[in-house]
């Protein structure tokens, strides 16, 4: 009996180190996790302000530029013009990339609630009404399945498809460039595939393509601050949705992606 009680006591004994290791691993993963967000708050404050208030010097070096080649552009040496117009050139560029960040910033900001019922069709409609302009210039031709009733934020899916379409669009091959919007029920997921018969994308940067700035030619070739897919990434994955490059391979054509819930949760 005796030693049946050293037993149980070295039992309870065990038992009390594991519960209280377990405590304290309980307690250092909520602090490690509190420390994780509020790091992120203040990388994310710090983006959002960088990006709103460096617009304002920004926009006086801009016109101040444009305000000395209209009044003394004539009188300026060809050397002197040229440095003026690269100050404009990267004004315009600065201007660009400040706003994408901002927009990129703004992609986690939950303030509008919580998601409403929007038909993606009406949505993708106004998108392609929006890169009218675009979608002429290249002769584009984007064409849609029928599409469902989604639960996001409207703005949001709107840009999610802006970015994919103006990219399908803007890295375009020698052919037209043509652009398929689908969708397919998998589980509980909508996933929806923008696919377009452009350039392609070696497989091997596949997932390197969705990480902020990152770009696989250069401005020269096409424009871009490489922030679009970090964007769309960013809103998808606000609503516990996963976006990927499907299929792609130089010179073929791309198909992206991106899956929602089909339900409200
Ligand atoms: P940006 O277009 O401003 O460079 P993105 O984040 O939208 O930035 O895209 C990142 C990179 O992924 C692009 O620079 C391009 O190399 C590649 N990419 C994106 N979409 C496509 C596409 N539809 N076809 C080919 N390459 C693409």
């Amino acid at each position: 009996m005796i030693e049946q009680l050293a037993a149980q006591a070295a039992i309870a004994m065990d038992n009390a180190r594991l519960f209280e290791q377990a405590e304290w691993a309980q307690t250092e993963l909520k602090r490690s996790n509190g420390e994780l967000r509020r790091v992120n708050q203040d990388l994310e404050t710090f983006a959002y302000s960088a990006s709103h208030d460096l617009h304002e010097p920004l926009r006086t070096i801009s016109i101040s530029a444009q305000l000395l080649e209209r009044s003394c552009g004539e009188e300026l040496t060809e050397e002197s013009a040229s440095f003026l117009r690269s100050i404009l050139q990267g004004t315009d560029r600065m201007n660009t990339l400040l706003s994408d960040l901002l927009t990129y910033t703004k992609a986690t900001k939950y303030t509008e609630g919580p998601p409403p019922a929007v038909e993606s069709e009406s949505v993708l409609r106004q998108v392609l009404e929006t890169l009218n302009v675009p979608i002429k210039e290249a002769d584009a031709v984007v064409t849609w399945d029928t599409l469902p009733l989604v639960h996001l934020h409207e703005g949001r899916l709107s840009q999610v498809f802006q970015n994919l379409i103006s990219n399908a669009i803007k890295y375009r091959g020698k052919d037209i460039p043509r652009v398929h919007i689908s969708v397919q029920e998998r589980d509980a997921w909508l996933v929806f595939s923008v696919a377009d018969n452009g350039i392609g994308i070696d497989r091997r940067y596949a997932d390197q393509i969705f990480g902020l700035f990152k770009r696989l030619h250069s401005r020269e070739d096409y424009p871009g601050s490489g922030i679009g897919l970090a964007i769309c990434q960013r809103i998808i994955e606000q609503y516990g949705g996963r976006i990927w490059l499907e299929k792609s391979s130089p010179g073929e054509g791309s198909t992206f992606c991106f899956s929602v819930p089909a339900r409200v949760r």
